[in-house]
């Protein structure tokens, strides 16, 4: 069957950027499984896969966009360092969870200058195009209680 909304899609994937280095894959390890048509892939890579069935392979260049989005100047925050002072060995590339505005959020320690901490909750891949180069193994119909549950259940999926 083609991928439609409500399909449960199993792939594998290698995630590069644009200079070719290698973000995150599913090689060696067990292949992404999801439903489709509801928001669980970014968009660019969810529009792509549609339509398409079990055994293709396809490229798929995401923009910012279409992606994790643009990168946000305005989600970088200086701090005092007594303010993080309960963190032990605060370093550059540490990730804490910060209470924002906007709730709970993860942020990203990207500078630590004197008394002086820098951090940024843009997410890690925001402004990078994204190169996804996908296999899909599988297409099913999702089952009436995965819909429910909004993830899928079985070999791939969550076990409850
Ligand atoms: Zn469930």
């Amino acid at each position: 069957m083609d991928i439609q909304k409500d399909s449960v899609v199993t792939f594998h994937y290698t995630l590069k950027d644009d200079a070719g280095k290698v973000l995150d894959s599913s090689d060696g390890g067990a292949p992404l499984a999801y439903i489709h048509g509801h928001g669980n892939l970014v968009a660019g890579l969810e529009r792509e896969l549609t339509g398409r069935s079990a055994g293709d392979s396809l490229d798929v260049k995401v923009s910012p966009a279409d992606g994790y989005g643009e990168y946000d100047a305005a989600l970088v925050q200086r701090v005092p360092r007594r303010q993080l002072k309960g963190i032990a060995k605060l370093h550059v590339g540490m990730k804490l969870h910060a209470q924002t505005q906007e709730g709970p959020r993860e942020v990203t320690v990207t500078q630590v200058l004197g008394d002086t901490v820098t951090i940024d909750a843009n997410h890690p891949l925001a402004g990078k195009n994204l190169n996804f180069a996908i296999n899909v193994t599988d297409v099913r119909e999702a089952t009436a209680e995965e819909l429910e549950h909004g993830h899928v259940h079985g070999e791939h999926g969550h076990h409850h």
